[in-house]
């Protein structure tokens, strides 16, 4: 069974990043971890059921769909706040105390702000995503041997830009109460990339804390900050291209 993925730009750059950052940040007071703002939900969906593997459908095709989904809803989550994050408000791509940087197709590490990276990320996913060779979307055109691996990075650097909207732009999504969204996001994404063990552990530590506090109280509460007007889990949105 082929599923449908929508998308159809192309642009280039394939690239690697690392963290190059130690140690979380001595406790300073994370406003994301206050309960009143952790228990919001868009929907009380049970992800760890959602984001399973159905039967009769190739393992490569619901990665390849749900990856597709995960990085236009990423997107657009980091549009509503990318006036705010800027070269001066965000020199580097710092998640908490952790930096990362861009490393280009020769391997050289660039240094960049935030919202280079940001696009340096977008920019090659969604390369990737819309390469039919990568992608196929066609009937009888199979998946290239290091699909896999390629969606393991792309969750990666998904990863990257949904905790930097945590640590550095949660003030932000909390006035335009979009924090609904973003932990329903955040909840089905790393339910997602558990499943299919898409990212290893220690690259996701950094938000432990907050994982722990989404993840384990996946659909138990929700107090919907949003008006409920869009839905993060399934429908494809206008995602605003780059
Ligand atoms: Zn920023």
């Amino acid at each position: 069974m082929r599923l449908r993925r929508n998308g159809s730009y192309t642009l280039n750059g394939k690239s690697k990043g690392k963290p190059n950052g130690k140690k979380p940040a001595p406790e300073e007071k994370k406003l994301y971890l206050e309960p009143e703002y952790t228990k919001s939900r868009i929907t009380d969906f049970e992800f760890k059921e959602l984001v399973m593997l159905p039967r009769e459908i190739d393992l490569n095709e619901w990665l390849a769909s749900n990856t597709t989904t995960f990085f236009h809803h990423i997107n657009l989550q980091y549009s509503t706040i990318s006036e705010f994050c800027t070269g001066e408000s965000c020199q580097t791509m710092a998640v908490c105390n952790t930096q990362y940087y861009w490393y280009d197709e020769r391997g050289k590490k660039i240094k960049c702000t935030a919202p280079q990276y940001v696009d340096f990320v977008m920019s090659s996913v969604q390369k990737l995503v819309t390469d039919e060779d990568v992608f196929p979307t066609k009937y009888g055109k199979e998946f290239p041997n290091s699909f896999e691996s390629l969606v393991k990075k792309i969750c990666k650097y998904l990863f990257h830009v949904l905790a930097h909207i945590y640590s550095s732009h949660f003030k932000e999504t909390l006035a335009l109460e979009l924090h609904g969204h973003l932990n329903t996001l955040y909840t089905h994404f790393i339910l997602f990339i558990r499943e299919f063990n898409l990212v290893d552990p220690k690259e996701t530590t950094i938000m432990d804390d907050l994982t722990e506090v989404l993840c384990s109280s996946s659909g138990s509460s929700s107090n919907g900050s949003g008006n409920g007007s869009s839905n993060s889990a399934g429908a494809q949105n206008h995602v605003k291209e780059r």
